[in-house]
């Protein structure tokens, strides 16, 4: 008996002890198809003759290439209820592209976003920094343009465009401000469903 809920207790330790994993960000590889994965087009939720989502209100539009945080694949069907369950600002709806082809934490295969996280926080994480590019999680942030020039004829020069800086909380609390995107020296970002087109 005692020896079963010492056992118990080193299971439940163990299982602590255990580091996040990169299923915590909901990551998903592709399922055919995959120029379709993660968006509305291919969720069980839609209903794409109303251009409605099942867990949203009857008058909000959903469109096909738009996605959201509740996103399951499946077959889109117009004979489902509409629930009114959820708005589409508390699921995340944005609309976009939203697989890591298209994200700005994406370079090479890789998820920058986890590798820095995995840097700046060893003790706690250790996410799978290889991904698919037709992959997608909540952390996708719009891939954003690193310069912008100003229309050709109306001046010669050429503006730099700084992204915005996003917070992530350390192991100690204290929340650092960083670049999104690019790990190692030049930072990283937060995990978080935005962007949109
Ligand atoms: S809004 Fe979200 S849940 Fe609704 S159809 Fe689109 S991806 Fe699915
Ligand atoms: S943060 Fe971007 S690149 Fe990384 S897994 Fe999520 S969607 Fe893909």
């Amino acid at each position: 008996m005692m020896k079963g809920f010492s056992s118990f207790i080193q299971n439940i330790d163990e299982e602590q002890q255990k580091k996040i994993d990169r299923s915590a960000f909901l990551y998903l590889d592709p399922v055919e198809p995959e120029n379709e994965f993660a968006q509305c087009s291919t969720c069980y939720h839609f209903l794409p003759g109303k251009q409605r989502c099942s867990l949203f209100g009857k008058n909000d539009k959903v469109i096909a290439d738009a996605s959201c945080g509740l996103y399951i694949n499946g077959e889109p069907r117009d004979d489902q209820e509409i629930t009114n369950w959820i708005t589409p600002k508390q699921a995340g709806y944005v609309l976009g592209q939203v697989r890591c082809e298209n994200c700005h934490h994406y370079e090479d295969s890789k998820c920058m976003l986890f590798d820095y996280i995995n840097e700046k926080m060893s003790d706690t994480f250790d996410l799978d920094v290889n991904v698919d590019s037709k992959g997608c999680c909540n952390g996708w942030q719009k891939k954003q343009m690193n310069e912008m020039s100003v229309p050709a004829g109306t001046t010669g020069k050429r503006k730099q465009w700084n992204p915005p800086m996003v917070g992530i909380r350390m192991a100690s609390g204290k929340i650092e401000k960083h670049p999104p995107g690019k790990s190692g020296s030049s930072g990283g970002g937060g995990a978080g469903n935005g962007g949109g087109d």
